[in-house]
């Protein structure tokens, strides 16, 4: 039987159609008045996204890039940072601050947990000499969700940065309103776009900090990003992808077209069905069962079945590429994501053809559970009743 390929992996995740036309589009000269038109107007939809009136840089870079330039354009060899590591890209930033010259302070939870910011308190009041502190937002590795509100009330003396590389478009993320200095994001995940693009947002504080850092800079340079951003229209230090510029665009419109609380109003509920169909298949869900948790669905694979031959299986069988666990969760767990480009029906094709893999594999499954637990989150909700 022929299947479609359906990417329901946390990043890269599929892009619209219109967004996909748009990469076929001629290359415009990035230094004219046209690709200043598409830049000046994804620079004020940034914004928006992001809920910051702070400015916000674009590279030639995933997520990872941009972050590695927080890092540099902040500190000095031998700051003191806080570091939130409850999955695999808290552990990152820990590893990045420590490549960096970093004293790095972490604060460790099993995956699948959530930060506990009286915890992240506490350790700020224990070490006034920390100048920043990092958190994750939507911990994709584990399909955890963390407090970021809390977090940068805790936080509120020193630099917040918050990873909201699978958040950002997915989970509610209040830059301003809850005073969070520094956000890193990338192209690839709920802005709908191919990977390829990186995003900082960088508030007063941020950039007081960046007048004192020392850490040697220059791709990533604010300074030289906010120089080319005031040129009129505004620009880019380099040379930018200019296609993905012109895709995110794309992206950009529709989502602010279907508007952005409507947008994370719609992944709480593919969260609320993807949990739902998971637990009505008869597995167990990794990571807390809470409507915070928008980005991604983790859930254990039985003992029984070796988790990366289920993974295959379902991509090989039903053409649904979701994400194995990563680190030290390999072949333990699948995650599906659904930030992004998703709709009901993604999810439910994504659990039909789950339960057909556990029955291949000889796992118990009553077929259709999963898929009806599903439907009924929808169904209550008036979207595809
Ligand atoms: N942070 C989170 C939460 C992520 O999900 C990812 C990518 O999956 C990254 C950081 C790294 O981003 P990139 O792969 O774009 O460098």
């Amino acid at each position: 039987m022929m299947s479609k390929y359906r990417l329901m992996s946390p990043g890269p995740t599929p892009i619209p159609p219109e967004v996909s036309a748009t990469g076929a589009l001629p290359i415009i000269h990035h230094r004219t008045p046209e690709f200043g038109e598409v830049f000046t107007r994804v620079g004020e939809n940034l914004k928006r996204v992001f809920m910051t009136r702070n400015d916000i840089f674009v590279y030639a870079a995933s997520g990872t890039g941009a972050f590695e330039g927080a890092l540099q354009n902040l500190f000095s060899p031998g700051d003191k940072v806080l570091v939130v590591n409850n999955g695999n890209f808290g552990e990152r930033w820990a590893k990045m601050g420590r490549a960096f010259g970093l004293e790095v302070t972490e604060l460790v939870y099993e995956w699948g947990q959530k930060a506990d910011n009286a915890e992240v308190a506490d350790a700020l009041s224990a070490d006034p000499g920390i100048k920043a502190a990092v958190c994750v937002l939507s911990e994709t590795s584990t399909g955890t969700v963390n407090d970021i509100e809390g977090f940068a009330k805790a936080t509120e003396n020193v630099v917040t940065i918050v990873d909201a590389v699978s958040g950002l478009g997915a989970c509610e993320l209040r830059t301003d309103e809850w005073g969070v200095d520094v956000v890193v994001a990338g192209s690839q995940k709920a802005l709908m776009t191919p990977p390829g693009l990186g995003f900082v947002s960088v508030s007063e504080r941020a950039w007081r900090a960046h007048q004192e850092a020392a850490m040697p800079r220059f791709y990533f340079d604010w300074t030289q990003a906010k120089k080319a951003s005031q040129k009129n229209p505004p620009q880019t230090p380099w040379t930018p992808p200019v296609s993905l510029v012109m895709q995110l665009d794309v992206a950009l419109g529709q989502i602010l077209d279907e508007g952005l609380e409507n947008v994370l109003e719609r992944h709480v509920l593919l969260g609320r069905a993807a949990r739902a169909g998971v637990k009505g298949m008869g597995l167990r869900l990794f990571g807390p069962d809470e409507d915070m948790n928008t980005a991604v669905t983790a859930a254990w694979v039985p003992d029984e079945i070796d988790g990366k031959r289920f993974v295959n299986t379902l991509f090989q069988e039903h053409g649904v590429q979701v994400a194995g666990g990563q680190g030290k969760m390999s072949g333990k767990i699948f995650r599906i994501g659904h930030c992004g480009y998703f709709d009901a029906y993604d999810i439910i094709a994504t659990i039909a053809a789950a339960e057909l893999t556990l029955e291949s594999l000889g796992y118990p499954v009553e077929l259709g559970k999963g898929v009806a637990a599903a439907q009924r989150v929808f169904s209550k909700s008036g979207v595809a009743a």
